[in-house]
């Protein structure tokens, strides 16, 4: 079949099997020329398949050397139906890191589910033994309780009041007023109960009691914080909400480790194309003038970049530097004075008109597109190819 893609609002339905492997190729030699970090060996990631998740796993095999399990939820191929974006990533990850000798076995199913986790520990036994690194990189919509059977949606709303900023149609180039009413008591608590650390922690707790981690084992999270312009739609938002659950949950866990000298951490990370961030809305539009000031300035960076950087901050010195809070900063170039100075005088002007010019919508694009497969210019698109990938090695 000839694969093109089909994008509907944020998302894109269709991915190219030989576009993710090109994708992940990429992010496997931008790792292999960076300098090799002595680290975890045995890391389990869970949200392993798309964005910040693959890029750590990525960074772990090809970076630290090491065997690597991964979690994820993704969609195989079926009548005529391509799989998601992430399956693919993670059947080219597999073979990649296999060619190289490493460990790399993964599990598709809800990672929020006792089952998946049972059966991760299962498997973690039988090919890693203890684990030295456990990364927490789920972005998910929605929560079923594993012990309730309830299930939660998490909202990206605004606290307390309604916020009005502007948003871009990333597909028209659009520039619009947006108006987002605020969260209900009820939509703030399902979005901490979906996004926040509640799930990270029953990882840890089902890790422990199958007496699977390892001497000085090291846990991380993902967050991110952001400037004024997203505050009331993101920090202060309900998703930030959420965050603040997480990063009190890296304490607790913390506090849990400390018989193994073991720690957790949350990483503030950059605001990255992903096919969560896509979701929120004014944050492509800030994220394509952040890019275009970024890259102007020689910062710009991607999914595998700040995680390399994650690893270097983690492993390379004698103590991890983090904030007043405990937190490791890889958003410090984002959030620096001169480019957030940079990006708020952009935001006051911009326009329909003027988008392409004070914002980086091209890039943004590119990435976006990138994510399912497409744009890669190494791929003929043209090519009849069979969207049922052989994952069998
Ligand atoms: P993403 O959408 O690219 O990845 C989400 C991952 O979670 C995928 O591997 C998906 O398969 C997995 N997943 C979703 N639901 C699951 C389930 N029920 N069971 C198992 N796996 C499931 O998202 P991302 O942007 O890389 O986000 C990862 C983390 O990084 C999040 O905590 C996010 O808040 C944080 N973060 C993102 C940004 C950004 O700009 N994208 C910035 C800072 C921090």
């Amino acid at each position: 079949m000839i694969i093109k893609p089909k994008i509907r609002g944020f998302i894109c339905t269709t991915a190219h099997p030989a576009g993710c492997a090109a994708h992940v190729n990429r992010q496997i030699n931008y790792i292999k020329e960076s300098t090799s970090i002595q680290g975890a060996k045995k890391v389990l990631v869970i949200g392993a398949s798309t964005g910040y998740g693959l890029a750590s796993r990525i960074a772990a095999s090809f970076g630290l050397g090491a065997d690597t399990i991964g979690v994820s939820y993704e969609r195989p191929a079926s009548e005529g139906r391509t799989a998601s974006a992430g399956w693919y990533n993670t059947v080219a990850f597999e073979r990649a890191a296999r060619a190289a000798g490493y460990i790399a076995e993964s599990i598709n199913g809800d990672a929020f589910s006792h089952e998946i986790k049972q059966e991760t520990l299962k498997l973690v036994k039988e090919k890693l033994g203890k684990v030295d690194l456990i990364v927490y990189s789920v972005a998910s919509p929605r929560r079923t309780h594993p012990d309730t059977g309830e299930t939660f949606n998490s909202v990206l709303k605004p606290i307390g009041q309604s916020f009005s900023n502007k948003t871009v149609n990333t597909n028209t180039g659009v520039v619009s007023e947006i108006t987002l009413e605020p969260a209900t008591q009820e939509e703030i608590e399902n979005t901490i109960t979906v996004m926040g650390g509640e799930d990270w922690s029953l990882w840890l707790k089902a890790l422990e009691e199958a007496d699977l981690l390892a001497e000085g084992v090291t846990t991380l999270a993902y967050s991110y914080i952001g400037p004024e312009i997203t505050e009331a739609i993101y920090r202060k938002g309900t998703i930030g909400q959420a965050k603040n659950d997480l990063e009190a949950t890296a304490h607790t866990l913390t506090k849990q480790l400390e018989r193994y000298h073991g720690k957790a951490y949350v990483s503030v990370n950059k605001a990255l194309v992903t096919q969560s961030s896509s979701a929120i809305p004014v944050v492509p539009l800030y994220i394509s003038l952040l890019f275009k000031v970024m890259k102007e300035k020689g910062l710009h960076e991607g999914c595998i970049e700040q995680a390399q950087r994650l690893f270097e901050t983690l492993y390379s010195g004698s103590t991890v530097e983090t904030d007043e809070e405990g937190r490791i900063r890889l958003d410090n170039w984002e959030m620096r004075d001169d480019v957030q100075q940079a990006v708020k005088a952009a935001w006051s002007e911009i326009t329909t008109e003027n988008v392409s010019e004070l914002g980086d919508l091209e890039q943004y694009r590119l990435d976006f597109l990138q994510l399912f497969g497409f744009g890669f210019d190494e791929i003929d698109y043209e090519l009849d190819v069979n969207p049922e990938v052989d994952t069998t090695l």
